[in-house]
């Protein structure tokens, strides 16, 4: 069974150590350097950006996960998960750093003021229809010649994988549909 950890620095951790659970992983969050050398995957939350970020760099966390993510170890991103995986944010806060692993780049609250958060039906590639909670969501600018785009949304890429780096604009966890999980915990077996 391959554990995966979910990055619990800020953001919705608990909803997705549910859905991990629930897609035959054994799920723990993790914090520090010695936590992230013993999973086999890793999720990003959603939350807020900025603050993961911040936090990550003051747990002395953001080199372990650049060097795990470049070694191949399986990441998915939801949200501002989504935006850590980015090689490059079109709008960057003050400071704010990502992770890398997907060769894109991000438009944080893409979505706008007047639809900041709805639900929309998303057909993922080789998953099918989901059901996609967006809150303040990202949308994925351009992607490289090496990503895969796996969803759109009204004209917007909100679904990518390269390689082992799964990454969607949308909250998966909050729906109790566990098929993204699913994926997930199927390409960290891939890996293992
Ligand atoms: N808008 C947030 C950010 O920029 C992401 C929101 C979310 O994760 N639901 O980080």
């Amino acid at each position: 069974t391959p554990v995966i950890g979910v990055l619990a620095l800020q953001g919705d951790v608990r909803e997705h150590l549910i859905a991990l659970a629930a897609a035959d992983a054994v799920a723990r969050p993790v914090r520090r350097p010695e936590e992230l050398a013993e999973v086999d995957g890793l999720v990003i939350p959603g939350g807020e950006s900025t603050t993961i970020s911040k936090l990550a760099a003051l747990f002395g966390m953001l080199e372990p996960l650049r060097e795990r993510v470049r070694a191949g170890m399986p990441v998915y991103g939801t949200c501002a998960g989504l935006i850590m995986l980015a090689d490059k944010i079109l709008d960057p806060r003050s400071g704010q750093e990502t992770i890398g692993g997907i060769e894109m780049i991000v438009r944080r609250n893409a979505f706008g003021r007047q639809n900041e958060s709805f639900e929309a039906t998303v057909d993922v590639l080789g998953v099918g229809p989901v059901e996609g909670v967006f809150i303040r969501a990202p949308w994925v600018e351009s992607v490289g010649a090496e990503t895969e785009v796996l969803a759109e949304h009204g004209g917007h890429i909100v679904a990518v994988r390269q390689g082992n780096a799964l990454a969607t604009s949308f909250h998966p966890e909050l729906t109790g549909d566990h098929r993204m999980h699913a994926l997930f915990v199927d390409m960290v077996r891939a890996a293992g």
